[in-house]
């Protein structure tokens, strides 16, 4: 039997970055996941926006994990073929398996890694106890449940999972490249839908080391054929659906495997209990169109480490009234409430019909438009939509290390 106050178990995001915080405060911890090296997974691809990035810094690490990321410095706004705006813009492009190995590489004792599988948790208001799959048990005087999607152990806490929205969005990874041309003429760019009827919100384009990543987002079932077209046919099928896209991209092509990924909105339910923790997708997930999947992630991770845990260590006992003061912690639940309301209102406002949604839509396009005749009118050097090649010659993060 292994001693230790903090046994988290997943070493995603949420799980990885607690690790790291945990270690850099000076208390014991163990990170258990099944993988030495995070595999390739489809999601998250990029920390973006102000209050994201301030939600990142909470926690400590972003200046350093932000290193491996590719910054845009600029983001093109656009809509029916036309640029609305060029945006300042702090988009860091990295791919999960190299945000978690960047986050992972910040986990200094005396918190450590374990790689091995959890199979059976038990719990108390007292001491926890896990079972790893090789055998060994852990015990812990809290664990923190970060296994994302996982249902299994969740389960045998007698926690379930109700879904609030199957299959509310689904979402498309490829790389976009340029063809008859070097680069685009854009650093970084979001394409709003043309119509409604087309059931995509927008396409977002930003760089990742030396490659253009787009996130295409679309409400559709899981089964509708054209998901089939856009592996078969990536490029006509985009065309066809957003047709005034290739005014501003030129020709384009899409390279390598398209990643598909359907996502459930679900919150758990009966996760108020002693000894455990629930954070990151493991305690409910957001729709990816939204990107506030780490927003949710960064702001429970923070108020966990740098607020909750530390009281709690302070006294003997896991009992379930200081385990409900983190879920019932304002601004954990000030995020998580934003969050799920921008997963519905995004949906309304991409495909909703009627007046009042049209109404919407025009208004967000006249507010795009209006702050970047502004800008121009502010700084007139910046106004003609010139072609750049100057994401071509920036260097990915890590070349320039
Ligand atoms: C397609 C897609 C696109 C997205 N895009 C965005 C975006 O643009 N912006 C944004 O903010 N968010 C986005 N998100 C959301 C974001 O990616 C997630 O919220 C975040 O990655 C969740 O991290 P996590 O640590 O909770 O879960 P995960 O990263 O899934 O980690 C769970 C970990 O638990 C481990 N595990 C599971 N079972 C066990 C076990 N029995 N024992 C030990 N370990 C176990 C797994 O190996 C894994 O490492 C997107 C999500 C998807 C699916």
């Amino acid at each position: 039997m292994r001693y230790t106050d903090i046994a988290i178990i997943g070493g995603g995001l949420a799980g990885s970055t607690a690790a790291a915080m945990l270690g850099r405060a000076g208390i014991p911890t163990l990170l258990i996941d099944p993988h030495q090296v995070y595999p390739f997974d489809f999601r998250v691809e990029k920390i973006s926006g102000d209050l994201q990035l301030e939600r990142f810094g909470r926690t400590g690490l972003a200046e350093s994990v932000l290193r491996s990321a590719t910054l845009d410095g600029e983001n093109w706004i656009a809509r029916f073929g036309h640029l609305l705006d060029r945006q300042p813009s702090r988009q860091y492009g990295i791919m999960y398996d190299d945000l978690i190995a960047a986050i992972r590489n910040e986990i200094a004792g005396p918190a450590e890694f374990i790689c091995n599988k959890v199979v059976d948790v038990a719990t108390s208001s007292e001491r926890q106890k896990i079972v790893l799959s090789r055998g060994e048990e852990i015990s812990a005087r809290l664990v923190v449940l970060a296994n994302g999607l996982n249902v299994g152990l969740r389960r045998m806490l007698g926690i379930e999972r109700l879904v609030t929205s199957h299959c509310h969005s689904i979402s498309l990874g490829f790389d976009f490249v340029p063809v008859g041309r070097p680069a685009f003429p854009f650093a970084a760019m979001t394409y709003f839908s043309e119509r409604p009827s087309d059931r995509i919100p927008y396409i977002t384009l930003f760089p990742v080391g030396n490659r253009m990543r787009a996130n295409l987002f679309t409400y559709r079932p899981a089964d509708d054929p054209w998901l089939r077209a856009m592996r078969r046919n990536p490029v006509e099928t985009l065309n066809a659906a957003l047709p005034r896209l290739r005014r501003l991209t030129g020709e384009f092509d899409v390279a390598g495997d398209i990643k598909i990924r359907p996502a459930d909105v679900y919150v758990s339910t009966g996760y108020r209990q002693a000894g455990v923790v629930l954070v990151g997708d493991a305690f409910a997930s957001t729709c990816p169109v939204t990107g506030t999947g780490t927003d949710k992630v960064f702001t429970d991770v923070a108020q966990l480490c740098n607020v909750h845990i530390p009281a709690w260590l302070a006294t003997d006992g896991m009992g379930e009234e200081k385990i409900t003061a983190f879920y019932d912690d304002p601004v954990k639940t000030e995020c998580d409430a934003w969050s799920n309301a921008k997963a519905y209102s995004f949906r309304e406002i991409s495909i909703g019909s009627g007046p009042y949604w049209q109404a919407q839509r025009w208004a967000r396009f006249l507010g795009y438009l209006g702050r970047g005749s502004l800008r121009r009118l502010q700084r007139p050097q910046a106004s003609p939509a010139r072609p750049a090649d100057h994401f071509r010659q920036r260097p990915h993060a890590a070349d320039r290390a």
